[in-house]
């Protein structure tokens, strides 16, 4: 009878040379039974199966089965097999644990999540149970999007958050539907909550870029929000019971260990709904592990300036229209020297302020950095010194942490404490810096001491490889740790009397891991420690190719007494670390203010030296629905520029209401291509965003009414990926200001109408600025190259008509890039595209059709639906003589007679008669 042997998976042998061999024998037979290692790794895939299970196998984490088919796709690594499963091959791939948190960083910046199953034993405990016996293992941690606390899995200057949606239950009909977001950033302990109605819900969650999304199955599954959260990276569907508004005070309340959620201060139902959902899907995925978040702290509706996607997008906020940090608004602006200052700075970018008040308590802080440069540049350089507290903090609840965990935590305090004191010499102490200075004198200096006593000066990254407590700290580690080095130096003699005795100068004491300590020697010398009378003494042990390996009696006696001192010391380490690991949790609360102040330290004389580098001022912002700003520029186009020492041309903009009006002004800028419209209307925008965010502005002078809103929209913009055509893209957003813009919004049209033909478009402009100036009242700037729109500033009394100066210079265009009162004469496309090298023979055949069009419609337009840009132009410029020659010489000059058909030329003389015809 054949025996049956199982087959699947084995457990590795320990020794590294193992790998294949393990492999070999279970790649082995057709059916039979499954393997207890393939019975547990198939139980722990049921429990996790929307994950990709990462299974620990020795020094690999192994994948199996299609989690294996979908990681080595992702991962660009090789797809093998192991061992069969139902008499099929199992496919197979694998990542080292020296390596996986690469691995897992890309897998997670796909959107996959991934189940991290760890040995729960020594393998050699397993062995202990028969050779057959399984280690034990389980899945320790889910990692998904949303919940990483790595440092090498989390970018250090942006915060990732876990946020999830709640939607409320509709009491009557024709109510608003109302939402609850609920976010955390568990790597820095972050939680806050917030109410909106569903038309602001994308804004919302556009402003907070959220890594990952937690809905309902049922919000999931709604039609009307599929598009939205297609748009999103990962959003998570979960069941019922996690957005369970019956149980979540109770879940809420448990997680912070309170009687009661009235110590978060009032919550709605919907925002404690929201909060329970987020917390309990971080014990979901931490499995159980409560990493130490802030009290959930609930954001006032309106308390910040509404921003939807595509104006984030469209003005470059925090990345270019590309996708990248680099060129955005948030790079140009970012002069802070730590991470969590980088972190801050973003947040108050995303989310500009509403409420003077708290926008000038955010600039006499910068402004005291900028008064005092000695202050400025000294806590800068202290700040330099400060590292990641609030996520060293996490890692150490989480008991992720290592001995560079409580080192930052150590070092963050001390800054903290040497800030403090060198800040209160300021001659003046506004109330944000006053705030920060006492949060950082919050931690207890006792506890800094005791780790600055305790940690070494070298620090391994992970504790179990020791060696981090400081000598002196600890008499009975030094004792141990004494113990371990005399051993060692007994070795180093023993290896000297052995060279002696046996008369081999080479002879090696070694150690390696599968044979602990061992004698070697060379070949030629190994015969000799074989024959008496040596092998009284060496007892071989191993012969491979050059060396043959021994040991002795005396050599495991002090192997053993050196594992065990060894191993002693690392346990006292270990003790040690969790005491100080536990003092640091117990302080945790002042150390996470403390983190809180150093950043917003570091925002505020981080701003002051942008101000003071670039010359930025300080703005007013107020009540009022003002909007002056005088000498504005573009700080993002203005940085670029000066890099090749061009000077950017600063202009003025006044969409204050003119007297007794009560509503703000609409700017319609008119001029050419490249003249600099879009530039102007953006350069607006961003002075709105930095000033509410409470940062100085590139302008001379600035006061603004505070804007709630801000819409920025571009015509012709193309949304391809969401398979809708350019012009509905561009309907559907205007429609969406029209519908939302109230008298203190900001709206920026830049050619909107672009996508349609020119009738179309022209009308659909001119109703919309009818709409905003009608309706809407809102300040608005609306850039365009219908320049027959200016004839709505007679009829529209707060439309002011604006323009971007040009020089034509020898049939050239020169810009000037200054923006005046009046409108713009015409559009010198065909300048233009001069300029960029559109061949001589397109210019001048545009030309003639120009001239060509120009003359129809002055008699009747017929025959053109689509007439070219500014074709409504009355009379022809003063130059227009030498022009037309131009256009006339061009002509002729591309003609090519040899090529032409008697037809053809006789045409081209009818054209040419009427451009002189023209001209006469
Ligand atoms: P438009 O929208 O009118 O076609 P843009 O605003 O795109 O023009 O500007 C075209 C280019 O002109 C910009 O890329 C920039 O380099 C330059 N530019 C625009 N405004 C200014 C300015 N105020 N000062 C200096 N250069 C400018
Ligand atoms: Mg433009």
């Amino acid at each position: 009878m054949a025996l049956t042997h199982p087959v699947g998976l084995e457990e590795p042998d320990e020794t590294p040379a193992a790998q294949p061999a393990a492999e070999a024998r279970s790649a082995s037979d057709t059916t039979g039974h499954v393997t207890p290692v393939m019975a547990q790794y198939i139980e722990i895939k049921a429990a996790n199966p929307d994950c990709l299970l990462f299974y620990r196998m020795g020094d690999f984490y192994e994948l199996f089965f299609a989690d294996a088919e979908v990681a080595s796709r992702a991962l660009g690594i090789v797809l093998t097999k192991r061992g069969k499963h139902h008499g099929q091959d199992i496919p197979m791939c694998g990542v080292p644990i020296a390596r996986s948190d690469e691995y897992l960083h890309r897998l997670i910046a796909l959107g996959h999540r991934v189940a991290v199953c760890e040995q729960l034993e020594d393998p050699a405990e397993a062995k202990k149970r028969g050779s057959k016996s399984v280690v034990k293992r389980d899945v320790v941690r889910l990692i998904t999007p949303g919940t990483l606390t790595e440092d090498t899995l989390l970018e250090a200057r942006r915060n990732n958050y876990l946020l999830a949606v709640a939607r409320a239950r509709l009491s009557s009909v024709g109510e608003d539907t109302r939402f609850a977001l609920a976010w955390i950033d568990i790597s820095t302990g972050e939680f806050r909550v917030v109410e909106c109605e569903r038309a602001a819900l994308s804004a919302e969650i556009a402003r907070l870029e959220p890594g990952e999304v937690l809905v309902s199955d049922a919000l999931f599954g709604d039609g009307d929000l599929t598009p939205l959260w297609r748009s999103l990276p990962a959003v998570t569907p979960l069941t019922r019971d996690v957005f369970d508004s019956a149980t979540a005070e109770r879940r809420l309340t448990s997680y912070f260990a309170v009687a009661t959620s009235d110590a978060f201060g009032t919550l709605t139902r919907l925002e404690i709904a929201a909060a329970a959902a987020v917390v309990t899907y971080v014990e979901r995925t931490q499995l159980g592990s409560r990493p130490p978040l802030s009290p959930p702290m609930r954001e006032s509706a309106g308390a910040t300036m509404a921003i939807d996607q595509a104006t984030r997008a469209n003005l470059e906020l925090t990345r270019t229209l590309s996708g990248e940090r680099k060129g955005s608004l948030l790079d140009v602006i970012d002069r802070t020297v730590t991470s969590a200052g980088s972190r801050l700075l973003a947040q108050r970018l995303a989310a500009p302020l509403t409420g003077p008040a708290a926008i000038d308590r955010r600039l006499d802080a910068v402004s005291a950095f900028v008064a005092d440069v000695a202050a400025r540049a000294d806590t800068r350089s202290q700040l330099q010194a400060a590292p990641d507290l609030a996520r060293a903090l996490t890692r150490l609840a989480l008991s992720r942490g290592g001995p560079r965990d409580l080192a930052a935590i150590r070092d963050g305090i001390a800054a903290a404490a040497h800030l403090a004191q060198s800040l209160s010499r300021l001659d003046s102490v506004p109330s944000e810096i006053a705030e920060a200075l006492d949060a950082c004198r919050a931690p207890d200096a006792k506890l800094a001491a005791e780790l600055a006593a305790a940690l070494g000066d070298e620090l391994p990254l992970m504790k179990r490889d020791g060696g981090f407590v400081r000598e002196g700290y600890d008499a009975a580690l030094d004792e141990t740790r004494a113990l371990r080095d005399e051993s060692r130096r007994v070795i180093a003699a023993l290896q000297a009397r052995y060279a002696d005795e046996t008369g081999v100068k080479a002879l090696k004491i070694r150690h390696n891991n599968v044979l602990g300590y061992f004698v070697e020697v060379t070949a030629q010398h190994g015969d000799k420690l074989m024959a008496p009378p040596l092998n009284a003494t060496f007892i071989h042990r191993q012969t491979l190719a050059g060396q043959v390996r021994f040991t002795t009696t005396e050599l495991g006696e002090l192997e053993a007494k050196i594992a065990s001192a060894a191993d002693r010391a690392l346990g006292r380490e270990l003790d040690i670390f969790e005491t100080l690991s536990q003092a640091t949790i117990a302080a945790g609360e002042t150390i996470k203010r403390c983190a809180d102040a150093l950043a917003a330290l570091d925002v505020a004389s981080a701003l002051a030296a942008l101000a003071a580098e670039r010359d930025y001022t300080r703005p007013e912002v107020n009540d009022g629905l003002s909007f002056v700003i005088e000498g504005g520029r573009h700080p993002v186009v203005e940085q670029a520029l000066s890099r090749d020492g061009t000077p950017f041309v600063a202009n003025d903009c006044d969409l204050s209401p003119p007297e007794d009006a009560g509503a703000g002004r609409i700017w319609l800028i008119t001029g050419p291509n490249m003249a600099g419209k879009s530039t102007f209307l953006r350069q607006n925008a961003l002075i709105a965003i930095l000033a509410q965010m409470g940062s100085f502005v590139p302008a001379r002078h600035a006061e603004i009414g505070v804007v709630d809103r801000l819409f920025s929209r571009v015509g012709a913009a193309d949304d391809l990926a969401r398979g809708r055509s350019t012009f509905m893209v561009e309907m559907v957003e205007t429609a969406a200001i029209l519908n939302q813009a109230g008298a203190r919004a900001l709206v920026i049209l830049d050619e909107i109408g672009r996508g349609t033909a020119t009738f179309d478009g022209l009308s659909i402009a001119w109703a919309t600025i009818e709409h905003l100036h009608d309706g809407n009242k809102c300040r608005a700037l609306f850039a365009t190259h219908y320049h027959e729109l200016t004839a709505l500033s007679a009829r529209l009394p707060r439309l002011h008509n604006a323009t971007v100066k040009v020089k034509e210079w020898k049939g050239e265009v020169v810009f000037l890039h200054e923006v005046t009162a009046g409108a713009a004469d015409r559009s010198y496309g065909i300048q233009v595209a001069k300029l960029a090298g559109l061949p001589a023979a397109v210019i001048a055949r545009a030309q003639v059709v120009l001239a060509k069009l120009e003359q129809e419609d002055r008699a009747a337009p017929k025959g053109f639906e689509d007439l070219p840009l500014f074709a409504v132009n009355l009379e022809p410029p003063p130059h227009a003589r030498p022009a037309a020659d131009d256009r006339l010489a061009a002509a002729l000059a591309a003609l090519n007679p040899d090529d032409m058909s008697p037809r053809e030329a006789m045409d081209a003389l009818y054209r040419l008669k009427e451009l002189l015809g023209r001209n006469a």
